[in-house]
């Protein structure tokens, strides 16, 4: 046996390299957590090719000197941690001193950094060892810029997935991040597309809302529970919107991203008995809680926590959340989330625009009935909004009478007939999924989608087989981003493969398959809607080719004529 020997520090980096650095998200995630404990207040990260080519993170932080940054490469060179004692109460994020040699050990590394403005050292690494360090004029702050990750250890180099993968990985940990630092500004580019920019938000509100989007977040809410020691809050979705992805969770304990047990087990229960088995709502959970009573030092990438008093910890999260969810009927402030222009989709109410009720349907409607210079009886076709009923029925009015509308189907139908126009110019604008959804299929199915992708594309879904059973789902038709983009496919696919047989050719396999997925995508019913909103869905309808039936056959509205109305109060 050869004799024992204490390994050379470029080993020990490339070796610990494997614990901290597994793909570009880590490595992401490590300079952006470096980022913030230097208080940077802009962070943009850039990747080419998933992060497999380059990865670079610039900040507006505290920067170093040409010394510290030196030592900065250097295994267990920390500023963050003096004494042993410390380790109690870490309140940075990066504390072990090995992120940055760890990198630098497997990749082309150049570390640019000014802790004044114009006073800036540049130093490049390669393969472990410092190649050069200059002078250089650049504002205060640092940047990496990680080149050819694992090009020089081929063994981890064929465990990264391809670009998109990679890709997903890292606009999933920067989202975190930003949840987490609402404060900081983030950006994210991909060769030299803009895939996230968020700015400063005001509170988690708005920055839940930058992330997720307008939509999504609005229907989301929010909770709060202190106790001493301990709090929990943040923002849980609607049980109806619950879906079959745990991904759509993310948990934070002071400030940091984490998976954790207890915590997604005091969620579990939290909803246990609003969802479905198997289904999980969007959560997003802050914990925070005094650092004497966690320990984040469990993991090496510090994504495990240890709780001490777990149950207190777990029963705060629990009722923090179910209470949200028990009064879920009685938030309509969340509502406010909506922003007051351009609400998605088009139809959708805000709390101070929603129209409806009997309040309001006895203050307004008679006037609008009496009325005969108002918009309600301008010639043509056109049809006015009174009132909603039940969340469900529009209720309106037009030259011929009153009209009752199915704003479920008469939606359905406004979006079938432009879907399918839009199919056959082959001009479906698409949604890019931040985050790809990986779809599991039976087999017939699975082989259906791979051989029809190009038929899905025309239909807005762009997708990727891998053979075997799983799609990867990049992008669906633009209109149905309100949709979990799972179930969607799913229902499509499922359609294809029972009426392939039955279908008669491509336009009708085409028609049912926007058909369904136009039904999916409508607005359903029990959802409230503002005066404009209708007012755009009635106008849309009746621009139809048929306002009165759904693609399904089922009828839309039913008018009551001036005829009829006379008649039955014997005023005739
Ligand atoms: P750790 O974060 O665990 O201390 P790292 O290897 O990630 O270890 O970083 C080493 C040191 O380099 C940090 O303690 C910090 O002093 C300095 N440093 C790293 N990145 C930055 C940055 N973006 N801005 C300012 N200082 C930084
Ligand atoms: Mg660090």
């Amino acid at each position: 046996m050869p004799a024992i020997r204490v390994l050379d520090d470029h080993l020990v980096n490339r070796i610990a390299a494997g614990e901290v650095v597994e793909r570009p998200a880590s490595v992401v995630k490590e300079l952006v957590e470096n980022s913030l404990d230097a208080l940077a207040s802009t962070i943009e990260i850039a990747l080419e090719d998933g992060g497999r080519r380059l990865i670079r993170v610039a900040d507006d932080g505290s920067g170093m000197e040409r010394d510290d940054a030196l030592l900065a490469l250097e295994r267990h060179a920390t500023s963050k941690l003096s004494r042993f004692e410390d380790l109690d109460a870490i309140e940075t994020l990066g504390f072990r001193g090995e992120a940055l040699p760890s990198i630098a050990a497997v990749s082309r590394f150049v570390l640019t950094t000014a802790a004044r403005d114009g006073d800036g050292t540049e130093i490049v690494v390669r393969g472990g060892r410092i190649e050069s360090v200059r002078e250089i004029g650049c504002p205060r702050g640092t940047s990496v810029a990680v080149a050819g990750l694992f090009a020089s250890v081929p063994a981890r180099r064929k465990f990264l997935r391809g670009a998109p993968t990679e890709l997903a990985h890292v606009v999933r940990m920067v989202s975190r991040f930003a949840l987490a630092h609402p404060e900081v500004r983030f950006r994210l580019d991909h060769e030299g597309r803009r895939l996230l920019d968020a700015p400063p938000a005001v509170d988690r509100a708005e920055r839940v809302a930058q992330i997720l989007g307008r939509e999504s977040a609005a229907k989301l809410l929010p909770f709060q529970r202190a106790l001493p020691g301990i709090e929990a809050h943040g923002f849980v979705g609607r049980p109806v919107d619950a879906s079959p992805r745990r991904d759509q969770q993310h948990l934070f304990v002071n400030g940091r991203a984490v998976q954790d047990r207890v915590l997604s087990h005091a969620a579990g229960e939290a909803y246990a008995h609003a969802v479905a088995r198997g289904l999980h709502p969007a959560l997003i959970l802050f914990v925070e809680i005094d650092p004497a009573r966690v320990d984040v030092n469990v993991h090496p990438q510090k994504t495990e926590v240890r709780f001490a008093r777990s149950s207190e910890v777990h029963d705060a999260v629990r009722d923090a959340i179910a209470s949200a969810l028990s009064s879920a009927g009685a938030v309509p402030e969340l509502r406010d989330l909506r922003p007051r222009t351009n609400p998605e989709p088009a139809y959708a109410a805000t709390a101070a625009a929603a129209w409806r009720g009997p309040a309001t349907l006895a203050e307004k409607a008679p006037a609008s009935l009496l009325d005969e210079g108002s918009p309600a009886v301008e010639p043509g076709r056109r049809a006015v909004p009174l009132a909603q009923y039940r969340d469900s029925y529009i209720v309106a009015q037009d030259a011929l009478g009153i009209l009752l509308v199915d704003q479920h189907v008469a939606h359905e139908r406004v979006l079938f007939e432009r879907y399918l126009a839009e199919v056959e110019r082959d001009a479906v604008p698409v949604q890019r999924l931040l985050f790809p959804v990986t779809v599991e299929l039976p087999r017939d199915e699975a082989v259906l989608a791979a051989a029809e992708a190009e038929e899905l594309r025309r239909l807005g879904f762009v997708l990727e087989a891998f053979g075997g059973n799983t799609i990867r789902l990049d992008a669906v038709p633009a209109f149905a981003r309100e949709v979990a983009p799972e179930a969607l496919f799913r229902t499509l696919i499922g359609e294809a493969a029972r009426t392939r047989s039955v279908a008669t050719g491509v336009p009708e396999l085409r028609r049912r398959l926007v058909t369904s997925a136009s039904c999916q995508a409508a607005i359903k019913v029990n959802y409230p809607l503002t005066h404009e909103g209708m007012q755009r869905l009635l106008d849309d309808l009746f621009v139809t080719d048929n306002p009165t039936t759904c693609p399904h056959g089922r009828p839309i509205l039913f008018r009551l004529t001036l005829d009829e109305i006379e008649r039955a109060f014997r005023r005739r």
